[in-house]
């Protein structure tokens, strides 16, 4: 099942993610994909908000991922800088993925099938730039 959304502002990108949110459960991760600026991580803090995640969300910089408290755990992983995860520590994810949180990874590419054994793939979001504030989503659910 897939579904195509235009937004025109960060508030609209993350309402989208709001109502994604509200369908998932703990265990489930959703792959965030699209180049640099397109809105991967103000439709990850839509979501956590919904989740009821405090406090800022912003990427990752240091590390591979924060893992924010709510009522189910939160995770948020930017694998950007990860070439490929099989070459770096396989255990990497085991704190952030798992049957008891719920995932949201950005620049998924390089761990997709470490991050499927780990949790259920809910939902793929592909994020395109539009011009100016104008971004195009699809969503794959499972
Ligand atoms: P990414 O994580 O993909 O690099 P960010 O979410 O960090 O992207 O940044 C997206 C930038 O684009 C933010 O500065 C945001 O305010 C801006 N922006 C403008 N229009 C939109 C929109 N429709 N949806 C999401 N972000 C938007
Ligand atoms: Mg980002």
């Amino acid at each position: 099942m897939s579904s195509r959304h235009e937004t025109n502002s960060p508030d609209q990108t993350e309402a989208i993610a709001a109502e994604l949110a509200a369908r998932l459960a703990a265990g489930d991760v959703v792959l965030v994909e699209g180049e640099l600026g397109t809105g991967k991580t103000t439709f990850v803090r839509g979501a956590c908000r919904a989740l009821g995640v405090e406090g800022v969300v912003t990427s990752p910089t240091f590390t591979i991922g924060q893992r924010y408290p709510a009522i189910v755990p939160v995770s948020h992983l930017d694998l950007y800088r990860v070439a490929d995860l099989g070459e770096e520590d396989p255990d990497l994810l085991d704190d952030y993925l798992g049957p008891d949180r719920i995932a949201f990874v950005e620049w998924p590419h390089s761990a997709v099938t470490a991050i499927a054994g780990l949790s259920h793939v809910a939902a793929r979001v592909m994020i395109e730039h539009g011009g100016g504030d104008r971004r195009v989503l699809t969503i794959e659910a499972a």
